[in-house]
């Protein structure tokens, strides 16, 4: 009486199993799925072979011996046949069980292929997870605008393995090109038309790869994937990636993961922005563009340090002009408002860009220059009044307009920054009280 089959299989379903779990390659499948056989019929005379209609035959199995081999069992799979030779001596036994073995070698290689399918799923499910992830980095920390683009441009390459990439930022009539990279030659970033692009492509429009023949026509050649980073209704950029370094085309996966990516990308860029305009309005004079009296304090305290810890001389000067009621009385506020911002100006235009000034207040305003001493202020001081002069021949409407000017040194007159205003206050008022259009130099 014969072995059952499965009594006759022994292992090697279990055998087989674990071979095409273990098995990368199906070349190394096939070397597995042999030594089981060489281990359960005890011979090495044992070969399996795939034929492929185009490809011809792949064999595993030793080299010698094959001459004398016959078929055991054929199986066909799919395009592919599965033939299993093996010497006389272990054939009888082999073929006893020909159809349950060539079922188990069928089954393994549809199995190897499910597990192909999931696998690459798992890798897609992981990519796109790495992506995600860092894009919340880049979301969890607060950037400058231009730090944000580099980001955005490095890791959208990065995940899309683009061999070039470049952001482009709504500019006037055009999307200009901020920032690119590339691994070969310099990509073509040209100036695109804006109102044209925003026609083809609509805020809120999907990530559109170079099928898209509207859009290529703007783009130029060479694109092969358009993202527009929108936040709400409003463009914040455009990104454009070139083929990828993998040859590979990009497909619906990508498209969608580059439209996830680019919401994201989108409000990173916004935050940016509200970041640094709330910055800017917290420290910038909103008449005159210059800094505020707070950011202008901040500025002094930092000054008073670096001063004290290099041994540096830091001078002030604290300057009001001379009789400005008149002008708001005589000419209306607004003409004051003008001759506020012209003299802001003159104070900015003439000082080294080391060179902080601001405005405290009113008609007041404060110059710090680094590394000066009140008697190499006189410098800065002369190119204003010439600057005023200046001002005179072009708006003869302010009449001639003079200044006062208080000017402390760190740390000689004070340490702090109370200190060192009050020093050029009492100067200033001297200057004032002395006639006014004079600099005077606080008292040691
Ligand atoms: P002094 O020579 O003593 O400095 O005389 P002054 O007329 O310049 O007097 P003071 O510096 O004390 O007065 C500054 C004036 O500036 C008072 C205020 O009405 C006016 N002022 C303050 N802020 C503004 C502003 O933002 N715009 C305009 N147009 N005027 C302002
Ligand atoms: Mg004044």
């Amino acid at each position: 009486m014969g072995l059952s089959p499965s009594a006759a299989l022994a292992t090697l379903p279990s055998a087989f199993a674990a071979a095409c779990r273990l098995s990368r390659t199906e070349g190394e499948l096939f070397e597995r799925c042999r030594a089981a056989l060489v281990r359960r019929f005890r011979s090495e005379q044992i070969w399996l072979a795939v034929a492929a209609p185009d490809q011809g035959v792949s064999r595993v199995g030793p080299a010698q011996g094959f001459d004398d081999a016959v078929e055991v069992a054929r199986l066909p799979s799919g395009e592919t046949e599965i033939v299993v030779h093996a010497e006389p001596l272990v054939a009888g036994e082999m073929r006893a069980v020909a159809m349950p073995l060539a079922l188990g070698l069928g089954v393994v290689l549809e199995l190897r292929s499910i597990l192909l399918d999931r696998q690459a799923a798992l890798d897609d499910a992981v990519f796109q997870l790495r992506a995600l992830r860092q894009v919340a980095r880049l979301l969890s920390s607060v950037h400058s605008s231009e730090e944000t683009e580099q980001l955005i441009l490095d890791f959208m390459a990065e995940v899309f393995f683009a061999w070039w990439a470049c952001l482009y930022r709504p500019n006037g009539e055009s999307y200009t090109s901020k920032v690119f990279r590339s691994v070969k030659d310099e990509p073509p970033c040209l100036p695109i038309d804006r109102a044209a692009l925003d026609d083809a492509l609509p805020t809120g429009s999907a990530a559109t790869g170079a099928d898209d023949v509207a859009v290529a026509a703007l783009i130029g050649t060479g694109a092969e994937l358009v993202v527009s980073l929108d936040a709400g209704a409003e463009r914040m950029a455009i990104l454009v990636l070139g083929p990828r370094i993998s040859d590979k085309p990009y497909g619906r996966a990508e498209l969608e993961l580059a439209g996830t990516l680019s919401f994201a990308a989108a409000i990173a860029l916004k935050n940016a922005e509200l970041v640094e305009q709330l910055h800017s309005a917290a420290t910038t004079d909103e008449l005159t563009s210059l800094y505020n009296r707070r950011a202008l304090e901040d500025r002094l305290g930092a000054e008073i340090s670096r001063s004290l810890r290099h041994q540096l001389h830091t001078s002030i000067l604290l300057i009001d002009i001379d009789r400005f009621k008149v002008i708001n009385d005589t000419m209306g506020h607004a003409a004051g408002d003008r001759l506020l911002v012209q003299i802001g100006g003159i104070l900015r235009q003439q000082c080294r860009a080391l060179d902080v000034v601001g405005r405290l207040g009113g008609d007041e305003f404060l110059v710090i220059l680094p590394m000066t001493r009140p008697v190499e202020s006189r410098v800065y001081v002369n190119r204003v009044l010439e600057g005023l002069r200046e001002l005179e021949r072009r708006h003869p409407e302010f009449g001639h307009c003079t200044l006062s000017m208080g000017v402390a040194e760190s740390p000689r007159h004070g340490t702090t920054v109370s200190s060192l205003l009050a020093a050029a206050d009492a100067a200033l008022y001297k200057a004032k009280r002395g006639g006014r259009n004079a600099v005077e130099v606080a008292d040691d």
